[in-house]
């Protein structure tokens, strides 16, 4: 507009524009925007610029609405985004900064995962990636895009815990207990404070799952996990590394006190659990045992102990199981501590347990037999069968070793039928060939338990034609003391067919002799033990005495084992026992140096 020196408008000058287009544009570009922040709402993102100004500053000149819904803060239009670095969380604000100003410096682009906490302070995991690029002022700024990541970040975390935790009893795990155990190995190293672990097995407690059922069962694992750490203390890690088996890692602890507090697990572990109402009167509380067994680190006392520092978390948990091995072969409650010795001792076992299975398919077996002696005549009367194994490259192998290792893998049930049916065999020829009319066979608990025991005999009978009265079963008191209903049953079966029975190793499981006038036996056999020691030791002496007046009252047959010397002899046949085997008069013998013989003393 142009004015006259009055003021008077003279004339004006204007254009007419038609800004339809850029209405619509302006109306597109919004529209866009609501897309993008219907998207970003949607997939839980929001977008963001930062800038770092050269003389440091860090602002946020842009970011997407959808950060204010994410973050629970009010929203304002045109002004500028909440600085972000409020609401990183602590945990996470140096590394955040740090890895702002490291991108800043390498001109590159930005990652990050970090936790914010929201207005109504919660906490959320967000993920940004950014491109970076630098204005011609100096000015640095990062174009990107975040996402809420808590729930995926929750679920891994989840999954984490449940890599290194047990669910059952919220212990750690076996792969728990390794991480654990390592950062122990280098904290023993470091301050040289040796620590101690226990590998503890809760003994049959697959059969006690089985009867008890499932949610009791996980009641008793629960109440020893808790009872282990309670006893252990805060400060021991305790995991559960295997379904009945766990772990337990004490710091600062040497031999003696890895001892009593072995002891001390044994017995509070052991004490009853109360798994229905606990005021009930016929509730008496279920009892478990458990074995433990334990390996120190380090360990000088081992010639192992450099492949222990070499390799130390997988040796240790070795050498926990190897002595937790031997602790089970000592009985229930056992604990044992890892030793050379006790290396070496499970390391054999293993392999003879290995070469055993084959054993018998490779007719490695034979067996010896073990006169039986009239004291006054002189005569032989029977013969003890005792199985001999001879291994191709370790040699003769004892029976007193290999017979457990057999009655734990079960393969007594068939090495036993194999001995049964060789007696049978052998006793049928020599009845005519030499005369002898018995052989005597020592039957297992384990096999005796079987409970198709009775139906194996008379198929073997049929098989070698064999008659019941040429034999004689021996079972040990030790099997007879915990004699089932089902075990009568068969011993009352075999008697009834015409075998012999006789009870092995009398004196050695101090039997009661209520219990012995009910058994159905034919026979007692003297410990060797009581033979050996009776003329030492004049309580010994006595036991021979009432064992032969008991085997009189119950009128049972008497033999005694491992008779030596000829005072042993005349002793034992004053006090009225009649028959017995033993090295004063031979030793087992081959099948034809026993043929030999008994040709010779007839
Ligand atoms: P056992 O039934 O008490 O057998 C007697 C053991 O004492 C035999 O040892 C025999 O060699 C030994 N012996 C015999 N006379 C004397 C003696 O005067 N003094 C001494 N010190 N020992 C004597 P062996 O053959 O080593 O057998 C050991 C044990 O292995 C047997 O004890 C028996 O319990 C078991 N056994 C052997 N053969 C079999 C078998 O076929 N089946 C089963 N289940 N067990 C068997
Ligand atoms: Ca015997």
């Amino acid at each position: 507009m142009t004015r006259a020196a009055s003021g008077q408008p003279l004339h004006m000058i204007g254009t007419n524009r038609d800004i339809t287009a850029f209405k619509e544009a302006l109306r597109a570009r919004e529209e866009i925007q609501d897309q993008v922040e219907g998207i970003l709402e949607n997939m839980n993102g929001y977008l963001f610029q930062r800038a770092l100004s050269p003389d440091g500053n860090v602002s946020y000149p842009y970011v997407s609405e959808s950060l204010y819904r994410m973050l629970g803060l009010p929203f304002e239009p045109g002004k500028p985004g909440p600085d972000l670095r409020q609401v990183v969380s602590p945990l996470d604000a140096d590394r955040v900064e740090a890895a702002i100003r490291q991108s800043a410096r390498d001109m590159t682009a930005l990652d990050l995962e970090f936790r914010v906490r929201t207005g109504d302070d919660r906490e959320l995991w967000i993920s940004n990636r950014s491109s970076i690029r630098r204005l011609y002022d100096g000015t640095i700024i990062w174009d990107g895009f975040g996402t809420d990541i808590t729930v995926e970040k929750r679920a891994a975390q989840q999954l984490f815990y449940l890599t290194y935790h047990d669910k059952l009893t919220g212990l750690r795990n076996r792969l728990g207990f390794e991480a654990d155990l390592e950062s122990a190995v280098t904290s023993a190293i470091e301050n040289l404070a040796p620590f101690c672990v226990f590998f503890i097995d809760i003994v049959d407690f697959r059969a006690m799952n089985d009867t008890l059922g499932m949610k009791k069962g996980d009641y008793i694992i629960n109440e020893t996990a808790r009872r282990l750490q309670t006893i252990a203390g805060a400060d021991a890690v305790v995991a559960r590394i295997a379904g009945d088996e766990f772990a337990l890692l004490k710091r600062a602890t040497d031999k003696i006190a890895a001892t009593l507090l072995a002891e001390r697990l044994c017995a509070v572990v052991a004490e009853p659990i109360w798994l229905g109402n606990e005021n009930a009167a016929s509730d008496a509380g279920y009892r478990i045992d458990v074995n433990i067994g334990i390996a120190g680190f380090p360990d000088e006392e081992t010639s192992s102990a450099s492949a222990l520092l070499q390799n130390p978390v997988p040796e240790c948990m070795k050498r926990c199981d190897i002595a937790l091995y031997e602790a089970k072969r000592l009985g229930r409650g056992k604990f044992c501590h890892y030793s050379d010795d006790i290396d070496h001792r499970v390391r054999n076992r293993t392999l003879l347990q290995q070469s055993l299975h084959l054993a018998l398919a490779n007719n490695e077996f034979l067996l010896h037999y073990q006169p039986i002696f009239d004291f006054q005549s002189g005569k032989i009367i029977a013969a003890v069968a005792l199985v001999r194994w001879q291994h191709p490259t370790l040699g003769f192998q004892p029976p007193d070793q290999f017979i457990p290792l057999a009655e734990e893998s079960g393969l007594i049930v068939p090495l036993g039928a194999w001995v049964l049916k060789t007696s049978m065999t052998q006793i049928r020829q020599w009845r005519t060939q030499i005369g002898l009319q018995k052989i005597a066979v020592n039957v297992s608990g384990v096999q005796f338990s079987q409970t198709d025991f009775v139906e194996m005999v008379e198929n073997l009978l049929r098989e070698t034609g064999a008659t019941p009265d040429m034999i004689e079963l021996e079972l040990t008191e030790t099997t007879l003391i915990d004699c089932s209903p089902d075990m009568l049953a068969r011993m009352n079966a075999l008697r009834g067919m015409g075998f012999t029975l006789a009870i092995d190793d009398f004196g050695a499981g101090y039997s009661s002799l209520k219990y012995l006038s009910k058994l159905p036996v034919d026979k007692l056999k003297i410990d060797q033990w009581f033979v050996g020691q009776m003329l030492n030791d004049s309580s010994d002496a006595a036991i021979i005495r009432t064992i032969v007046a008991l085997g009189k009252g119950l009128n049972l047959e008497l033999t005694a084992e491992g008779v030596e010397t000829m005072p042993q002899r005349d002793f034992l046949l004053a006090e009225g026992c009649h028959a017995g085997q033993g090295y004063l008069f031979s030793k087992p013998l081959a099948q034809k140096d026993f043929e030999t013989t008994i040709k010779t003393r007839k």
